[in-house]
Parts: C-alpha cells; structure tokens; sequence
C-alpha cells in the first residue's frame, strides 16, 4: 500500500532559505524524487506548513532569515497540533546552533556549504521514513478523537501489567453510552465527537488519581483497567456529571458493567464479563451499573450449556409440545375452544427448562427458528390426528418469534404444514407477541397480512406489555387480543387494574377483534372477565398446560357435552 501511493505520487517537500542560491542547489538536488515548494523567510514558511499540514513529509529549515528565523518557526511548530509531527531538518553553517536546533525538535541537520548531493538525498531519506513510521506506531497506538489507548495496544498492555505486576489487583470496568447512534443522528456527528472526547479525557484525568490505562474500545466503548476501586456508583456519576453538562437540552446515559479482579483472571476474560455486566442494563436508567457476581457465572454457564445442548436435543426429541386449552366463557358451561402450543424441554440431566429460560435466549441467537419449526409441525400433526381420531377440529395456535416474521421462507413452510396434513388455514392460528410490531414496524405489518389474507388467524400476545398505539392498533392485521397475564394478577383487589382490563374490553370491541384473557386461575377472576363481556380465557383455573395424551380427556368432555 504505502509503496504503491509512493510509485504513484512524490513526496511533498518545503525548503526554506533566504539565499536563492541555497533554494536553487537543493530544489536541484532533491527534484527528481520530490516535489518541492519553497519560502523565504520563517513566516512564509509556516504559512505553507499550515496551508499544506496534511501533505508535507518534510522541511528544511534555514535558520538565520530576516522576517522570522529559523528557531522562531521551531517554536511555533512545536506548540501546534497541527504542525508539530512534521519533520524538521536545520540547515546550519554553525557547529554551535546544531545542538540548540535539535533540542528544539529538529529531526536532524545539513551543514552549509551542501555536502555531496548523495548524501544530503540519503539524510532527506531517511528521516522521511523514520517520521512515517513513527506517526504509524503513535496512531496505531491512539485512539485520535480521545488519544486514549487503541484497542490492541490497550490489550497488549493489559497483559503486560497483569503478567508482570501481579501485585497489582486491576479491575475491568466497560463503560457505554445509551443511545450513542440516536444522540449522533439527532445533534450531529460533532456534538458525538464532543461527548466521546469528553468521556476520555474525565478517564484521563481519572487516571491520573489512580493507576490504570484505558482504551475506547469501539465507538463508544470505553475500557478501563485500573486498581481496584470501593465505589463504582460514585465513579459512574461522575462520568455522568460530566456528559450531563455538556448539553441541557440532550440527555446522555451512560452505563457501566465492572468484573472485579480475580486471583488468576487474564485481562481479556475479565472484560468479556464486564461487558456482559454493562450489557445487562442496557436501556436501564434507573440503574445503569452492574457489577459482574456469582449467579451471573452461573446464569452465562447455563447459557451456554443450553446453546450446546440445543442440537442433540432436537435430534434425541428431548422437546415436547404441550397444549392449554382456551375456553370460550360466554356461554353456559363454557366451551373448549382451542389451545395453545407450549414447548417443554425434558433435558436429560437439568430436568425439565422452562421456555421462560430459553426461548428468549435462542431468540437472541437466532436458534429459535429450530424450536418453533418443531412445535409448528407437532401442532400440525397433532390437529390432523385429533381431526382424524374424534372427527372433532380444535384449532390450535402456534408462537412466532419477531425473527421467524423476519425469514422469507416462513409463508412457504406454513402453507406446508397446512397442506401436507390436510388442514384448513383457520386450524392452526398464529400468536405474534405485540413487542414483535415495534420497531420495524413495516415490514412486521407486511408480513403479517399476508399471513391473514391466505387465511391464518392472528393473535397478538401479551397485549399491554407493548407500546402499540391506538392508531397503530387500528391498522394492524388481528383478529384476537391477547391480554397480558399481569392485567389479570390483581384484578380482584385492584381498581386501577379492573378498569385497565375494561378498557383493553373496549378497544377490542371498537377493533371488532375478540379477546383472550391469559392466567386466569380463580373463579371471582373468571367472573369479573365474564361480566366484562371477555370472550376467551386461557389459564389454570381451567387447565395447566398439558401433554396431548392428558389434553384429549378435555376433547372427551367436550365431546360429552356436544352430544347432550
Ligand atoms: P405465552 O405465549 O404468553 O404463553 C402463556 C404462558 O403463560 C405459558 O407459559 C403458560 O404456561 C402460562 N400460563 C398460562 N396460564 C397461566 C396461569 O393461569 N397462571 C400462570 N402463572 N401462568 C399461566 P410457558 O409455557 O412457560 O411459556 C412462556 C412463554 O414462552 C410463552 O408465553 C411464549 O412467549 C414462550 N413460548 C412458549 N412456547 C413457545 C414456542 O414454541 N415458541 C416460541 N417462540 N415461544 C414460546
Ligand atoms: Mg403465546
Ligand atoms: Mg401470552
């Protein structure tokens, strides 16, 4: 790369003499391998170096010059950001002003009269490429916005410390902005650039108190590790102090996630787990900081346990769907209306998982597709069988996760199911969880209504625990409400709650959709939904979800009351 720019255009040179015989000999010396502009005095000179910052490999620097001389324009460069990492070669017929010169920062010097022109090419040579290579170690080694350490060398380092100074006990600490690509597109990329620069030098400074290093990792990931700390909620609000005052009117959140130093934990072990600590309150305000413990090594082992486990499980059918029946309670008994299917995972030796703890991780791996394909061709089978043995159609409806909407293939495989066990489209219903219509809303929405226009019916789940709007509900493609559990939980004792649930009543009336009542396990709860005018209830009062063996003793009493 480097050689290939260097083939394709020379490199930018300045020579600054007041003599134009001396201007003349070295622009011939150097022409042929350089391109070269020339000032005749200091001032000229640094208003080319500051036109041309970003291009000059080099200048050669005269020193004694009317107007501004030579360790004027030092001086200068020295003190500005801009300038000062371009090298500097003193051109001197004084012995004596060649150590002052290279105190001053120049990169070396050339005697006057000129020595051969060889020479002088070989000096210009070399420190060219002494200063590129340096300037490419310092930016590799810094990050330039916050000029704290990039992230290689910050590892480097951290292993550094951790294997030599073990009676030092660091701790990992990863500190994260809420929001960072929301706060840039709304107030610009400078405003960003404010804040990040603003984060790094506070861990400067913070740094200075104490001993440590840090590294902005990515974006706004910020690393640090440092000696072990008493009061990381005083240290987070501090950082937070300092963002809040940089803008009233945009709030910025951070949020940190520390591991604290273990015997024998390496550096980039104990960052994963800080990061998997500020992970975990992503989005919480209310509490931005987390410190890495014991039940989170156990929950991450588990985990992962579960996400190796996920394959032999499928293959050795260690999965099970079981059904809970809803009942249509507005009439006298009530009437077993369909069911829903529940995944069970009977794991050989941690017993039986509940989905609580793994459909939400394999969702957040993409692994659920697996999981719900299974269920969904069970539950297919299964109404085909029930169709088959009692000539009885109890419709079942299936979970989709927001990543299933997302897979082209899904139309396909559903119309499958339905056809490949001789199914009617209204026989096996969809529940889509209302979160899944947030964000991306569009292409849910589209998804969706294909779905119902080939026939499916569509449930929205948890409906409550979302942040639907009414005027999104009224373009939504359902035809049942699922109301959330936690409506249901308090309805005896609270008022609030009996209201809220005699509201979501309403809408649905007003949608003209019919709802179902989720965990309803007493009689009095039973009783205010029924006097609510709910159509559907799904819970323990009637039934645990169950295994299909078990569920047809509710088809059989079904069955039962039909004849009479
Ligand atoms: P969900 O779809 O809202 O399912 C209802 C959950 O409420 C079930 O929990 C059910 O057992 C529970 N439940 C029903 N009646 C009562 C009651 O009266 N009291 C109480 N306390 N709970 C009741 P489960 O089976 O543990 O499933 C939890 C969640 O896991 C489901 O919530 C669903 O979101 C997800 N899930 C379950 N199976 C699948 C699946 O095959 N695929 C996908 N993607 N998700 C699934
Ligand atoms: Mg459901
Ligand atoms: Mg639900």
């Amino acid at each position: 790369m480097i050689e290939s720019t260097q083939m394709q255009r020379p490199k930018l040179v300045l020579v600054v003499d007041d003599q134009e015989i001396n201007r003349d000999s070295l622009g011939i010396i150097l022409e042929d391998d350089y391109e070269i502009l020339y000032a005749e005095n200091g001032k000229e000179a640094v208003e080319q170096m500051r036109a041309h910052a970003n291009e000059l490999s080099l200048v050669l620097l005269d020193l004694m010059m009317p107007v501004m001389n030579g360790f004027e324009v030092m001086e200068i460069v020295r003190e500005d950001e801009q300038l000062k990492h371009i090298p500097i070669i003193v051109l001197t017929a004084e012995k004596s002003a060649e150590l002052r010169a290279l105190q001053m920062g120049a990169a070396d010097f050339i005697t006057k009269p000129f020595d051969m022109s060889e020479v002088i090419l070989a000096r210009v040579g070399r420190i060219i490429e002494l200063s590129e290579g340096r300037q490419l170690i310092s930016a590799a080694e810094h990050d330039r916005l916050t000029m704290l350490y990039s992230r290689n060398f910050f590892f480097e380092y951290a292993n550094r410390l951790y294997h030599y100074h073990p009676e030092l006990h660091l701790d990992a600490i990863v500190m994260n902005i809420e929001q960072f690509h929301t706060i840039n597109a709304l107030n610009g990329r400078d405003f960003g650039d404010d804040v990040l620069r603003l984060i790094g030098n506070e861990i400067r400074a913070f740094l200075g108190e104490t001993q440590g290093i840090a590294s902005r990792i990515e974006a706004d990931r910020f690393d640090i590790y440092c000696l072990h700390q008493t009061d990381y909620r005083a240290l987070l609000n501090r950082f937070q102090e300092k963002v809040s005052s940089l803008s009233r009117s945009t709030r910025i959140h951070l949020r940190m996630g520390v591991k604290p130093w273990r015997e024998g934990v390496e550096p980039i072990l104990l960052f994963d787990r800080a990061r998997t600590a500020c992970n975990m309150v992503r989005g919480d305000y209310q509490n931005p900081l987390m410190i890495y413990d014991e039940d989170m090594r156990m929950r991450e082992l588990l985990n992962s346990r579960l996400l190796n486990d996920l394959r032999p499980a499928v293959e050795e059918r260690q999965f099970q769907v079981y059904y809970q029946p809803k009942y249509n309670i507005q009439v006298d008994p009530p009437r077993l209306s369909s069911a829903e299917a529940l995944i069970r995972w009977k794991h050989p030796d941690l017993g039986m998982i509940s989905p609580g703890s793994f459909v939400p991780l394999f969702e957040g791996n993409g692994l659920i597709g697996v999981v719900d394909n299974f269920v969904w061709q069970e539950a297919a089978k299964q109404i085909a069988r029930w169709k088959e043995k009692y000539s009885f159609t109890l419709p079942v409806s299936v979970n989709l996760s927001r990543s299933d909407v997302f897979d082209p293939t899904l139309p396909g495989r559903l119309d499958h199911l339905v056809l490949d066990n001789g199914l009617s489209y209204k026989d096996l219903k969809l529940e889509v969880t209302e979160s899944a219509y947030t964000d991306n809303a569009k292409q849910v929405l589209d998804v969706i209504k294909s779905l119902r226009n080939k026939g499916f019916e569509i449930e929205m789940d948890d409906f409550g625990s979302g942040y639907s709007s009414l005027n999104m509900l009224s373009d939504m493609p359902i035809d049942v409400l699922k109301m959330d559990m936690k409506f249901i939980r308090n309805i005896e004792e609270s008022e609030t709650d009996r209201r809220l649930v005699s509201l979501i009543l309403d809408i649905a009336r007003y949608l003209k959709v019919s709802v179902v009542a989720e965990g309803v396990e007493t009689e009095k709860q039973l009783e205010i939904l029924r006097s609510g005018k709910c159509d559907l209830v799904q819970g323990y009062y009637f039934s645990r979800p169950l295994p299909s063996e078990d569920f047809e003793k509710l088809i059989e009493k079904e069955i039962a009351i039909e004849r009479n």
